[in-house]
């Protein structure tokens, strides 16, 4: 504390003092928590610079709006459940050259498809990044302002069959419309037993053209009927999500057991990767 600091105020400081203490309360009632952090020093700044009065309430409002919003994008990450290392920059194009890159940067910049509620569908083999890419694709529409929830495909049907015995279906399906993408990860290992309720049917049924769903699946959808319970409703099913769909194919070897290899073949990176 410096000498300045300790010695008693002039009458026109307290003065000041007794309004930010004012300004303080009703800051906090208006609930507006970064102005009331920077009022002190943007006014003191203000007043030295001889700023007009809009450029002051300019600059605090500023600030306030962007922190909310950085806020809201970390309020909507943490809700997500998607990984958080699991982004584009880490994704690497080149390993999949039937994705085009320009088609994916088009899914996370123009979100028009989003107000259309349509679909993303990502096929391929274990390993080949499509949990990796479309959580990318999640992360990249929180930071367009967008709320996405991800999660694995069954469990979520086994959500979704509780709510049902619970006869609470309609509720538990309302609540998800809150997210602007569900991804629903690895629908081709909805075991058969869960598939008997047709939850997942109802699920994008209800979502069709309002909201979207990315979904990822080893198997094509030819093989889809282990997933629903009969073959009119895995038609009804695909039909529905492929009508305003993005389908990205990642059929190329293991982007895991490529990596193990290369691994394997560079003895320097080996010794590395051994010490
Ligand atoms: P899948 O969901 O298709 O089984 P994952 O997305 O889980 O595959 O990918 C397996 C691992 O390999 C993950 O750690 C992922 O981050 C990584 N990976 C896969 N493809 C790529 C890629 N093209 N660029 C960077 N990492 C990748
Ligand atoms: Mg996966």
């Amino acid at each position: 504390m410096t000498a300045a600091s300790i010695t008693k105020p002039p009458a026109t400081t307290t003065a000041a003092a007794t309004t930010s203490a004012r300004l303080g309360m009703m800051l906090t009632d208006l609930r507006l928590p970064t102005i009331k952090r920077l009022a002190g020093e943007l006014c003191a700044r203000s007043d030295i610079e001889g700023w007009p009065g809009h450029r002051l309430l300019e600059a605090l409002l500023e600030h306030e709006i962007n922190e909310r919003e950085a806020r809201r994008t970390d309020r909507h990450r943490n809700e997500s459940n998607l990984s958080p290392d699991k982004r584009l920059s880490s994704f690497d194009f080149s390993a999949v050259p039937s994705v085009s890159k320009a088609q994916v940067m088009a899914l996370t910049q123009g979100t028009e498809w989003i107000d259309r509620g349509a679909n993303v569908l990502l096929f391929g083999p274990p390993g080949v990044g499509k949990s990796h890419l479309v959580s990318a694709l999640g992360h990249a529409l929180i930071d367009a302002g967008r709320r996405v929830l991800f999660t694995r495909c069954s469990d979520l049907v086994q959500r979704l069959q509780a709510a049902r015995r619970d006869l609470r279906l309609p509720q538990e399906l309302a609540k998800l419309d809150r997210f602007d993408l569900l991804i629903l990860d690895d629908l081709s290992y909805v075991r058969r037993d869960q598939a008997e309720t047709s939850v997942l049917f109802e699920l994008i049924s209800e979502r069709y053209e309002r909201k979207s769903l990315a979904i990822t699946a080893n198997t094509p959808f030819s093989q889809w009927g282990e997933v629903f319970v009969e073959p009119a409703m895995t038609l009804a099913a695909v039909d529905r999500l492929v009508h305003h769909s993005t389908i990205l194919e990642m059929n190329v070897e293991s982007y895991r057991r490529r990596a193990a290899q290369a691994v394997q073949v560079s003895p320097a990176r080996k010794a590395r990767s051994t010490t």
